[in-house]
Protein backbone atom coordinates (compact mmCIF):
# COMPACT_ATOMS: atom_id res chain seq x y z
CA UNK A 1 0.00 0.00 0.00
CA UNK A 2 0.98 3.56 -0.26
CA UNK A 3 2.26 5.31 2.97
CA UNK A 4 4.16 8.57 4.04
CA UNK A 5 7.12 7.77 5.56
CA UNK A 6 10.10 10.00 7.39
CA UNK A 7 13.28 9.77 5.96
CA UNK A 8 15.04 13.07 8.15
CA UNK A 9 14.24 16.44 8.39
CA UNK A 10 12.45 18.03 5.87
CA UNK A 11 11.96 14.69 3.97
CA UNK A 12 8.79 12.60 3.93
CA UNK A 13 7.77 10.98 0.99
CA UNK A 14 4.98 8.80 -0.40
CA UNK A 15 6.37 4.86 -0.70
CA UNK A 16 5.37 1.27 -1.16
CA UNK A 17 4.77 0.01 2.43
CA UNK A 18 3.69 -3.72 3.74
CA UNK A 19 0.10 -3.89 4.14
CA UNK A 20 -0.83 -4.08 7.97
CA UNK A 21 -2.67 -7.04 9.12
CA UNK A 22 -4.68 -8.14 12.62
CA UNK A 23 -1.74 -9.22 14.75
CA UNK A 24 -4.19 -9.38 18.27
CA UNK A 25 -7.63 -10.71 18.72
CA UNK A 26 -8.78 -7.28 19.50
CA UNK A 27 -7.10 -5.43 16.16
CA UNK A 28 -9.27 -4.15 13.28
CA UNK A 29 -7.54 -2.86 10.04
CA UNK A 30 -9.28 0.06 9.12
CA UNK A 31 -9.10 1.17 4.99
CA UNK A 32 -8.76 4.59 6.10
CA UNK A 33 -10.92 7.32 4.05
CA UNK A 34 -9.35 11.09 5.55
CA UNK A 35 -6.02 12.01 7.26
CA UNK A 36 -4.35 15.48 7.90
CA UNK A 37 -1.09 16.61 9.01
CA UNK A 38 -0.98 17.86 12.51
CA UNK A 39 0.89 20.78 13.82
CA UNK A 40 2.81 17.96 16.64
CA UNK A 41 3.66 16.03 12.45
CA UNK A 42 5.81 19.39 11.87
CA UNK A 43 7.98 18.30 15.45
CA UNK A 44 8.97 15.08 14.28
CA UNK A 45 9.47 16.67 10.35
CA UNK A 46 11.69 19.11 12.19
CA UNK A 47 13.53 16.43 14.32
CA UNK A 48 12.70 18.49 17.00
CA UNK A 49 12.86 16.57 20.50
CA UNK A 50 15.90 15.01 20.24
CA UNK A 51 15.67 12.61 17.36
CA UNK A 52 14.41 10.26 19.16
CA UNK A 53 10.64 10.60 18.26
CA UNK A 54 10.42 8.96 15.07
CA UNK A 55 12.33 6.36 13.40
CA UNK A 56 13.06 6.56 9.54
CA UNK A 57 11.03 4.59 7.23
CA UNK A 58 7.85 5.24 9.97
CA UNK A 59 4.43 5.48 8.51
CA UNK A 60 3.97 9.01 9.59
CA UNK A 61 -0.08 10.40 10.90
CA UNK A 62 -1.96 10.71 13.73
CA UNK A 63 -5.00 12.33 12.94
CA UNK A 64 -7.19 9.17 10.64
CA UNK A 65 -10.47 7.83 9.99
CA UNK A 66 -12.02 5.38 7.79
CA UNK A 67 -13.84 2.40 7.61
CA UNK A 68 -13.15 -1.35 9.30
CA UNK A 69 -12.06 -3.63 6.40
CA UNK A 70 -11.03 -7.01 8.74
CA UNK A 71 -11.78 -7.02 12.78
CA UNK A 72 -9.95 -10.25 14.91
CA UNK A 73 -12.23 -12.28 16.59
CA UNK A 74 -11.82 -10.65 19.47
CA UNK A 75 -13.70 -7.84 18.77
CA UNK A 76 -17.40 -7.72 20.05
CA UNK A 77 -18.79 -4.01 19.04
CA UNK A 78 -17.45 -3.46 15.19
CA UNK A 79 -17.92 -4.75 12.14
CA UNK A 80 -16.35 -5.23 8.60
CA UNK A 81 -18.30 -1.75 6.87
CA UNK A 82 -18.63 0.32 10.42
CA UNK A 83 -17.26 3.88 9.67
CA UNK A 84 -15.09 4.77 12.29
CA UNK A 85 -13.13 8.05 13.95
CA UNK A 86 -10.35 6.80 16.51
CA UNK A 87 -8.20 9.17 19.17
CA UNK A 88 -4.32 10.45 18.15
CA UNK A 89 -3.30 8.15 21.15
CA UNK A 90 -2.60 4.34 21.76
CA UNK A 91 -4.21 3.55 24.55
CA UNK A 92 -5.86 0.05 26.39
CA UNK A 93 -8.93 0.88 28.47
CA UNK A 94 -7.98 -1.14 31.14
CA UNK A 95 -4.84 0.11 33.12
CA UNK A 96 -4.63 2.24 36.21
CA UNK A 97 -4.43 5.62 33.57
CA UNK A 98 -7.46 4.17 31.16
CA UNK A 99 -9.19 3.55 34.23
CA UNK A 100 -8.60 7.24 35.90
CA UNK A 101 -9.79 8.67 32.35
CA UNK A 102 -5.96 9.36 31.34
CA UNK A 103 -6.03 7.20 27.95
CA UNK A 104 -3.26 9.44 27.08
CA UNK A 105 -1.25 8.25 30.10
CA UNK A 106 -1.65 4.75 28.99
CA UNK A 107 0.22 2.51 30.60
CA UNK A 108 0.35 -0.81 28.67
CA UNK A 109 1.46 1.22 25.44
CA UNK A 110 3.88 3.88 27.10
CA UNK A 111 1.82 6.82 26.10
CA UNK A 112 2.39 5.95 22.63
CA UNK A 113 0.82 7.88 19.46
CA UNK A 114 -0.35 6.74 16.08
CA UNK A 115 2.75 7.01 13.65
CA UNK A 116 5.60 6.74 15.87
CA UNK A 117 6.26 9.15 18.59
CA UNK A 118 7.51 9.17 22.00
CA UNK A 119 9.88 5.81 21.01
CA UNK A 120 6.62 3.56 20.67
CA UNK A 121 6.62 2.28 16.83
CA UNK A 122 2.80 2.28 15.48
CA UNK A 123 1.62 2.82 12.10
CA UNK A 124 0.85 5.65 11.31
CA UNK A 125 -2.39 7.11 9.73
CA UNK A 126 -1.23 9.04 6.49
CA UNK A 127 -1.63 5.57 4.82
CA UNK A 128 -4.61 3.32 2.79
CA UNK A 129 -4.57 1.32 5.54
CA UNK A 130 -3.85 0.84 9.60
CA UNK A 131 -3.95 -1.37 12.28
CA UNK A 132 -6.04 -0.09 15.35
CA UNK A 133 -5.41 -2.20 18.69
CA UNK A 134 -8.24 -1.96 21.36
CA UNK A 135 -10.44 -1.28 18.91
CA UNK A 136 -13.58 -1.95 20.99
CA UNK A 137 -12.07 0.89 23.41
CA UNK A 138 -10.60 2.93 20.75
CA UNK A 139 -13.08 3.66 17.76
CA UNK A 140 -16.44 5.47 18.11
CA UNK A 141 -18.75 4.66 15.17
CA UNK A 142 -19.85 7.86 13.09
CA UNK A 143 -23.18 8.67 11.72
CA UNK A 144 -23.81 7.92 7.84
CA UNK A 145 -24.97 11.52 7.23
CA UNK A 146 -21.32 12.87 8.96
CA UNK A 147 -18.75 14.24 6.14
CA UNK A 148 -15.41 13.06 7.03
CA UNK A 149 -13.91 16.30 7.40
CA UNK A 150 -16.56 17.16 10.31
CA UNK A 151 -15.72 14.10 12.37
CA UNK A 152 -11.85 13.67 11.36
CA UNK A 153 -10.80 16.09 14.03
CA UNK A 154 -12.51 14.90 17.06
CA UNK A 155 -9.93 12.34 17.13
CA UNK A 156 -7.31 15.12 17.81
CA UNK A 157 -7.04 18.87 17.38
CA UNK A 158 -10.92 19.60 17.82
CA UNK A 159 -10.49 17.10 20.78
CA UNK A 160 -7.49 19.61 22.11
CA UNK A 161 -8.94 22.72 21.40
CA UNK A 162 -12.17 22.20 23.75
CA UNK A 163 -10.15 20.85 26.21
CA UNK A 164 -7.86 23.68 26.32
CA UNK A 165 -10.99 25.69 26.37
CA UNK A 166 -12.98 23.33 29.37
CA UNK A 167 -9.31 23.29 31.44
CA UNK A 168 -9.74 27.60 31.66
CA UNK A 169 -13.01 27.12 33.94
CA UNK A 170 -14.12 30.25 31.14
CA UNK A 171 -17.49 31.45 32.43
CA UNK A 172 -20.20 33.61 31.12
CA UNK A 173 -18.98 37.00 30.39
CA UNK A 174 -14.87 36.27 30.73
CA UNK A 175 -12.69 37.90 28.49
CA UNK A 176 -10.37 35.05 26.56
CA UNK A 177 -7.19 35.43 24.96
CA UNK A 178 -6.13 32.38 22.74
CA UNK A 179 -2.40 32.83 21.76
CA UNK A 180 -1.87 30.60 18.39
CA UNK A 181 -4.43 30.96 15.48
CA UNK A 182 -3.05 27.50 13.84
CA UNK A 183 -5.65 24.66 13.51
CA UNK A 184 -5.80 23.93 17.36
CA UNK A 185 -5.79 27.44 18.51
CA UNK A 186 -8.89 28.11 15.88
CA UNK A 187 -10.66 25.11 17.39
CA UNK A 188 -10.06 26.45 21.15
CA UNK A 189 -11.30 29.80 19.83
CA UNK A 190 -14.72 28.07 18.40
CA UNK A 191 -15.15 26.04 21.56
CA UNK A 192 -14.45 28.96 23.72
CA UNK A 193 -17.30 30.19 22.46
CA UNK A 194 -19.98 27.40 23.96
CA UNK A 195 -18.50 29.05 27.46
CA UNK A 196 -20.45 32.77 26.71
CA UNK A 197 -16.89 34.77 27.44
CA UNK A 198 -17.81 38.78 26.35
CA UNK A 199 -14.76 38.82 24.61
CA UNK A 200 -12.25 36.02 22.83
CA UNK A 201 -9.16 37.22 21.32
CA UNK A 202 -6.58 35.72 18.76
CA UNK A 203 -3.02 35.97 19.35
CA UNK A 204 -0.92 35.17 16.58
CA UNK A 205 1.64 36.93 13.38
CA UNK A 206 0.14 35.44 10.59
CA UNK A 207 -2.75 37.66 9.05
CA UNK A 208 -4.46 35.19 7.08
CA UNK A 209 -5.16 33.59 10.34
CA UNK A 210 -6.01 36.16 12.20
CA UNK A 211 -8.97 37.18 9.70
CA UNK A 212 -9.88 33.39 10.32
CA UNK A 213 -10.53 33.85 13.91
CA UNK A 214 -12.14 36.86 13.38
CA UNK A 215 -14.97 35.26 11.74
CA UNK A 216 -14.92 32.79 14.76
CA UNK A 217 -15.85 35.87 16.71
CA UNK A 218 -12.33 36.68 18.12
CA UNK A 219 -10.46 40.15 18.13
CA UNK A 220 -7.02 39.97 16.71
CA UNK A 221 -3.88 40.70 18.19
CA UNK A 222 -0.81 40.95 15.80
CA UNK A 223 2.55 39.77 17.61
CA UNK A 224 3.69 42.17 14.61
CA UNK A 225 2.66 45.41 16.67
CA UNK A 226 4.57 44.42 19.59
CA UNK A 227 4.26 42.67 22.62
CA UNK A 228 1.13 40.48 22.99
CA UNK A 229 0.30 40.57 27.05
CA UNK A 230 1.03 44.63 26.88
CA UNK A 231 -1.91 45.22 23.78
CA UNK A 232 -4.15 42.49 25.85
CA UNK A 233 -3.83 44.65 29.24
CA UNK A 234 -4.52 47.77 26.70
CA UNK A 235 -7.63 46.29 25.32
CA UNK A 236 -8.73 45.34 28.69
CA UNK A 237 -8.48 48.67 30.44
CA UNK A 238 -5.53 47.51 31.95
CA UNK A 239 -6.65 43.99 34.01
CA UNK A 240 -5.77 41.38 31.54
CA UNK A 241 -7.88 38.79 30.17
CA UNK A 242 -9.76 36.53 33.10
CA UNK A 243 -8.34 33.25 31.01
CA UNK A 244 -5.36 32.43 28.52
CA UNK A 245 -5.54 29.38 26.28
CA UNK A 246 -2.09 28.62 25.20
CA UNK A 247 -2.41 26.83 21.71
CA UNK A 248 1.54 26.73 20.75
CA UNK A 249 4.17 24.94 22.96
CA UNK A 250 7.24 27.45 23.19
CA UNK A 251 8.58 29.32 25.87
CA UNK A 252 7.72 32.93 24.42
CA UNK A 253 4.38 32.51 23.78
CA UNK A 254 3.87 30.60 27.57
CA UNK A 255 5.34 33.25 29.26
CA UNK A 256 3.69 36.37 27.31
CA UNK A 257 0.60 33.91 28.58
CA UNK A 258 1.70 34.53 32.21
CA UNK A 259 2.18 38.19 31.56
CA UNK A 260 -1.08 38.82 30.14
CA UNK A 261 -3.79 36.80 32.57
CA UNK A 262 -5.03 39.08 34.97
CA UNK A 263 -4.53 37.95 38.74
CA UNK A 264 -5.83 35.45 39.71
CA UNK A 265 -7.13 34.14 36.31
CA UNK A 266 -5.98 31.01 34.75
CA UNK A 267 -3.81 29.79 31.96
CA UNK A 268 -4.41 26.74 30.13
CA UNK A 269 -1.48 24.97 27.77
CA UNK A 270 -2.22 22.41 25.17
CA UNK A 271 0.90 23.20 22.89
CA UNK A 272 3.05 20.47 22.22
CA UNK A 273 6.45 21.44 24.56
CA UNK A 274 9.16 19.45 23.11
CA UNK A 275 12.36 20.74 24.75
CA UNK A 276 12.49 19.07 28.46
CA UNK A 277 12.50 22.37 30.81
CA UNK A 278 12.32 26.00 29.67
CA UNK A 279 11.89 29.21 31.43
CA UNK A 280 8.91 29.83 33.73
CA UNK A 281 7.60 33.42 35.20
CA UNK A 282 7.05 31.55 38.36
CA UNK A 283 7.39 35.17 40.67
CA UNK A 284 5.06 36.65 38.33
CA UNK A 285 2.32 33.29 38.48
CA UNK A 286 3.03 33.37 42.24
CA UNK A 287 2.13 36.69 42.58
CA UNK A 288 -0.85 36.71 40.65
CA UNK A 289 -2.38 33.57 42.50
CA UNK A 290 -3.08 31.83 38.86
CA UNK A 291 -4.15 29.23 38.38
CA UNK A 292 -2.02 26.89 35.52
CA UNK A 293 -3.34 24.04 33.65
CA UNK A 294 -1.24 21.85 31.31
CA UNK A 295 -1.07 18.62 29.10
CA UNK A 296 -1.72 16.67 26.69
CA UNK A 297 -5.60 15.98 25.48
CA UNK A 298 -7.54 12.51 26.63
CA UNK A 299 -8.96 12.91 23.02
CA UNK A 300 -10.73 9.54 23.74
CA UNK A 301 -12.56 10.99 26.75
CA UNK A 302 -13.95 13.99 24.31
CA UNK A 303 -15.02 12.42 20.87
CA UNK A 304 -18.60 11.37 21.80
CA UNK A 305 -19.46 14.19 23.33
CA UNK A 306 -18.30 16.54 21.14
CA UNK A 307 -19.85 14.75 17.94
CA UNK A 308 -23.25 15.63 18.57
CA UNK A 309 -21.95 19.77 18.45
CA UNK A 310 -20.45 19.08 15.60
CA UNK A 311 -23.22 17.18 13.69
CA UNK A 312 -25.20 20.11 14.62
CA UNK A 313 -23.04 22.93 13.43
CA UNK A 314 -22.29 24.44 17.23
CA UNK A 315 -18.82 23.39 16.35
CA UNK A 316 -17.45 23.46 12.54
CA UNK A 317 -14.14 22.00 12.56
CA UNK A 318 -14.38 21.84 8.51
CA UNK A 319 -14.15 25.23 8.21
CA UNK A 320 -10.21 25.78 9.08
CA UNK A 321 -9.65 22.97 6.39
CA UNK A 322 -7.55 24.90 4.12
CA UNK A 323 -6.29 22.15 1.47
CA UNK A 324 -7.26 18.74 0.26
CA UNK A 325 -4.65 16.94 -1.24
CA UNK A 326 -4.17 13.37 -2.67
CA UNK A 327 -2.00 11.16 -0.15
CA UNK A 328 0.62 11.08 -2.83
CA UNK A 329 0.61 14.90 -2.17
CA UNK A 330 1.20 14.98 1.28
CA UNK A 331 5.35 16.34 0.54
CA UNK A 332 3.92 19.36 -0.72
CA UNK A 333 1.32 19.58 2.09
CA UNK A 334 3.85 19.20 4.91
CA UNK A 335 5.73 21.89 3.00
CA UNK A 336 3.25 24.56 2.62
CA UNK A 337 1.83 23.85 5.74
CA UNK A 338 5.26 24.53 7.40
CA UNK A 339 6.11 27.23 5.78
CA UNK A 340 2.53 28.94 5.88
CA UNK A 341 2.36 29.37 2.33
CA UNK A 342 -0.46 29.07 0.12
CA UNK A 343 -2.72 30.53 3.27
CA UNK A 344 -2.48 26.68 4.59
CA UNK A 345 -4.32 26.24 7.79
CA UNK A 346 -5.40 22.66 7.65
CA UNK A 347 -3.94 20.30 4.99
CA UNK A 348 -6.62 16.76 4.62
CA UNK A 349 -5.19 14.14 2.21
CA UNK A 350 -7.02 11.32 0.66
CA UNK A 351 -5.71 7.89 0.09
ZN1 LIG B 1 -1.94 16.01 16.53
ZN1 LIG C 1 -4.22 1.86 29.34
Amino acid sequence: MNAITFHGVGDVRAQDVPEPRLVDPTDVVLRITTSAVCGSDLHQYHGRGGGALVQTGAIMGHEFMGTVEEAGPGVQGLARGDRVIVPFSVSCGRCEWCQRRLPSQCATTGRAVFGGRFGHVWGGGQAERIRVPFADHLCDKVPADMRDEDALFLGDILSTGYCCAENGGIRPGDTVAVFGAGPVGLLAMQSAQLFGPARVFAVDRVDYRLRLAEEFGAEPVSLDRGDPAAQLRAATGGRGPDVVLECVGHETPFTQAIQAVRPGGTVSSVGVYVEPSMGFPAREAFFKDLSLKMGICNARNYMGTLLPLVRLGKLAPARIVSHTLALKEAPRGYAIFDRKEDRAIKVMLKP
